[in-house]
């Protein structure tokens, strides 16, 4: 699929200046495009296909830019900033921490540690026991895969197999991106492991793009019959299946039969099953993990992004007898448990609480799909699907248009919004994505909706 270039010409666009929402220079800004300049030149390639506006300050659900422009955030920079950008409590511990002098301990001990580990435990779901602290995503879907298959080997199966998903993504280390997504994104690696076993992705539609029929279970039936032609014992071969609590650019769910009837399976067969929360986790959809709209408790989840709302932190959640099975010495990291990212993710876990967060993101969800919908019911010749659930939303652009139509339709979408002042989550697909920070007010999220809405008039006229 071809990349959209944001355009880097200022371009007058309309001033704007309402209670949340400042556009009042051409954008790009003409005096950031030295910035831009100087990050092509000093880095890399791959770090530079954003829209191109410069973040100076970002405080609960805006952003700020230092020539006086203020969007609304519909982005949660990605996904993380669930509890707001630069939330007081979190900001107030971070510089507790500063002033006690503590910004680094390795695997040593600390009180920090053990605080933030006592409340994550405490506050998360009985079936998860205990946890293993990283610094991103990645590293957390990467460890799964390592606990699933030393779950294999210690329960001597034939073979250390993984289930996982097409079109899902763990991150960009070897690993997760051996369970991620297609093979086109894994060709650089020159190798496919022979043990992981992709399935394709149940999406609610066809490749024509009709509606389907067929119940999760069903599905799943289907699915475990293509396995076993491949000659896959389960009981024997597989040693954990990791689901994307939601499939990333659509916002898309398994049907929660196919994920139940695979929970019973994998008991069934003694293998584990896995949850990728990075991006859904901690209150995003309404619950505070995605997989409890599954009815089902996993072995492991992945948790990343929200966990802290800002500082990199990262962890594995699961049954104690899964998480002991490495020994001393083989799974760690140097800033795994970091202070501060502790302390940032403490505050987060009580700002959860305080705030209501879980009980707000299925309130303002509620609210957010509601007007999707209608948005929806004016444009259907171009937008098929409104997926996702709390504060989590796609908008899934229809089939009447070529892929690279739909995929470009998309970001210039997200272009037009963002000089409108408001920012949307660039899929790089045929989707747009909507994840603001769960704080924001609701007269902020109805303004947001109508940028929207506007934006998707003028780029269809
Ligand atoms: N899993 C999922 C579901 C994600 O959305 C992401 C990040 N987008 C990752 C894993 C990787 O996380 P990170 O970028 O922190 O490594």
């Amino acid at each position: 699929m071809a990349t959209f270039d944001f355009s880097r010409e200022p371009v007058e666009v309309p001033q704007v200046k309402t209670q949340f929402r400042c556009i009042q220079t051409a954008l790009p800004v003409p005096e950031s495009l030295d910035v831009f300049e100087q990050l092509e030149r000093l880095e890399s390639r791959s770090m530079h296909g954003q829209m191109p506006i410069i973040w100076d300050r970002a405080k609960n659900f805006q952003i700020f830019d230092k020539w006086g422009n203020c969007w609304i955030d519909f982005t949660s920079t990605i996904f993380v900033a669930n509890a707001g950008h630069a939330n007081d409590a979190i900001s107030k511990s971070l510089k507790k921490m500063l002033d006690k002098e503590l910004l680094h301990t390795y695997t040593y001990a600390s009180d920090i540690r053990t605080e933030f580990l006592n409340k994550l435990i405490d506050q998360t779901p009985n079936e998860l026991e205990k946890a293993y602290l990283v610094s991103t995503g990645t590293e957390a879907t990467e460890t799964a895969l390592k606990l699933m298959r030393l779950y294999a080997q210690y329960k001597k199966k034939n073979r250390p197999g993984i289930i996982a998903f097409d079109d899902s993504y763990h991150g960009r280390t070897f690993g997760a991106a051996q369970i991620s997504s297609n093979s086109k994104q894994r060709e650089w690696m020159g190798f496919e492991d022979p043990n992981v076993f992709h399935l394709p992705f149940p999406y609610p539609w066809d490749d024509l793009g009709n509606t389907v029929n067929e119940s999760g279970y069903d599905r799943f039936e289907k699915d475990v019959n293509h396995l076993k032609a491949q000659g896959i014992n389960l009981a024997k071969d597989i040693g954990g299946i990791i689901f994307e609590s939601y499939i990333g650019w659509a916002a898309a769910f398994f049907p929660e039969s196919y994920v139940q009837a695979w929970a019973n399976c994998a008991k069934e067969n003694d293998f584990l099953t896995t949850f990728d929360e990075v991006q859904s986790g901690f209150a995003r959809t309404g619950p505070l993990f995605a997989y409890e709209h599954y009815d089902v408790k996993p072995d492991l989840i992945c948790c990343g992004k929200g966990i802290s709302s800002s500082l990199p932190l990262a962890a594995v959640l699961g049954r104690s007898e899964i998480l002991d099975l490495p020994d001393i010495g083989s799974m760690s990291s140097t800033h795994s448990a970091n202070p501060l990212s502790c302390a940032a993710g403490l505050a987060n876990l009580k700002e959860i609480e305080r705030l209501s967060l879980v009980k707000q993101s299925t309130i303002k969800g509620a609210f957010l799909h509601s007007r999707l919908q209608d948005i929806k019911k004016k444009n259907p010749e171009y937008i098929s699907n409104i997926l996702g659930a709390g504060m989590l939303a796609s908008v899934i652009f229809n089939n009447s248009l070529s892929m690279d139509e739909r995929a470009n339709l998309a970001s210039r979408i997200c272009e037009s919004a963002m000089r409108k002042g408001l920012l949307i989550v660039h899929t790089g697909r045929e989707s747009i994505k909507i994840g603001p920070p769960l704080t924001i007010p609701q007269e902020a999220l109805l303004e947001g909706l109508n940028v929207l809405q506007d934006s998707i008039d003028e780029c269809t006229k």
